[in-house]
């Protein structure tokens, strides 16, 4: 199903390849404080440079705006991946992140070297997939690899300019890997097929609604963006998260889940509290009593019991989005039971990235999950239904 080249397809010997990885790790006090991300691109890393390609990669992180902003200096991926690949990286830093000092870099590689380009953020042309940035950093090489499943929903001049200006264009491993995994689970899942969609809002995930409810047996809603189904069917949510503006649209989503003869799923019981804060009293109420000076902040106990009878007999479950406030330990319950009872089912679990693979991570459960996503907003994008950039910009098979 995945009908684009990839790296498998391609001759790199002495070739330049810029590879477009995604190095958007958290930092913390200078330091990277959970490197999956720089892990996750090994595979494709190491089979390039066995074959004796010249690497050349580049990424973004966070958001320096075209700033040259120190502390989003990719100085500390190169160090970091020096250790994972036990051979050195060149870090070419250059606050215009192309330059003399990197083309020199590129001219002096011997086959299976890396040299590491600094934040593609730096210079502001980047997210606006300006020309002249994606040329130069065409310029510097033969083949682009796109590994950067992250990146894929942007068609930034590191994902898609530079992919027009050279003349082979592939994927990297865990790109396919990523697709392959999202793509099968929903054109090709093994059934029952059950999607958890939990996090803030519904106006974030309206397309991944009305997407998933085409594909799956059954939907089940948790987090902020319940309570505004739970109004929708006329209940009372109080202070919680409600988003009045798509009460019809939750509407008519009970009305196309029915029609579909699909499963959608609510909250039956909330933990609330008069504040969003850990440190005020909380209790269970039933989901459509909910005091009007209290606000629900994770499932109830019940709901969880609901839920976990709802995926029992899953054969696949794809999950995105915590189903309550995880960060808080009084309302992380909820999304650690469910995270718990997916662990020890025999289903193909796969977590969308973003806070669901952070509350998965949180619960040290990640090693039992099928595959967790590298890239939340591409992963959601995907399950839009519609095609992602950086993977439309690549070389079909
Ligand atoms: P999202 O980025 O839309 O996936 O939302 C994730 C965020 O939703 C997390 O930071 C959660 O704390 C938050 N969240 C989950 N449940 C609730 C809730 N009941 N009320 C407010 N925020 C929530």
């Amino acid at each position: 199903m995945f009908n684009k080249k990839t790296i498998d397809d391609i001759n790199v010997k002495g070739k330049r390849v810029l590879v477009r990885c995604d190095f958007n790790v958290p930092m913390k006090e200078g330091k990277i404080s959970d490197d999956t991300r720089i892990v996750a691109s090994l595979p494709t890393l190491k089979k390039l440079i066995a074959d004796g390609g010249r690497l050349i990669l580049c990424s973004h992180m966070g958001k320096p705006k075209g700033e040259p902003l120190p502390e989003l200096s990719l100085a500390p991926v190169a160090k970091r991946l020096s250790e994972l690949l036990g051979k050195e990286v060149v870090f070419a830093k250059n606050d215009n992140v192309v330059g003399d000092n990197v083309t020199a870099a590129v001219n002096n590689m011997k086959d299976g070297d890396v040299v590491l380009l600094e934040n593609t953020r730096y210079r502001a042309e980047e997210t606006k997939n300006g020309e002249n940035f994606s040329k130069e950093l065409a310029d510097l090489a033969d083949i682009f690899v796109n590994d950067a499943f992250g990146s894929a929903h942007r068609a930034h001049s590191s994902t898609v300019g530079v992919a027009s200006f050279v003349d082979t264009v592939v994927s990297g491993y865990l790109m396919k890997k990523e697709i392959d995994f999202l793509g099968n689970a929903v054109e090709d899942p093994k059934r029952p097929f059950v999607a958890v969609l939990g996090g803030s809002k519904v106006s974030s995930k309206i397309s991944v609604i009305d997407y998933l409810l085409e594909k799956v047996d059954a939907l089940i809603i948790g987090g902020g963006m319940a309570y505004t189904f739970v109004k929708a069917r006329g209940g009372k949510v109080g202070k919680s998260l409600l988003e009045d503006e798509y009460l019809d649209y939750s509407k008519k989503m009970f009305d196309k889940a029915k029609e579909k003869g699909v499963k959608l799923l609510i909250p039956v019981d909330t933990v609330v509290a008069k504040e969003f804060s850990n440190d005020v009293p909380n209790h269970v109420v039933k989901i459509d009593e909910i005091p009007d000076d209290e606000m629900g902040l994770d499932i109830g106990p019940e709901t969880v019991k609901l839920y976990i009878e709802a995926l029992k007999d899953a054969k696949t479950i794809l999950w995105n989005g915590p189903m309550g406030v995880f960060e808080m330990s009084n309302y992380a319950k909820g999304t650690q039971e469910l995270a718990k009872a997916m662990a020890d089912m025999d289903a193909i679990t796969i977590i969308g990235g973003g806070d669901s693979a952070a509350a998965v991570k949180q619960f040290g459960l990640e090693d039992k999950m099928t595959h967790i996503s590298t890239g939340g907003g591409a992963s959601l994008e995907f399950l839009e239904g519609t095609e992602l950039p950086g993977l439309a910009a690549l070389d079909n098979k």
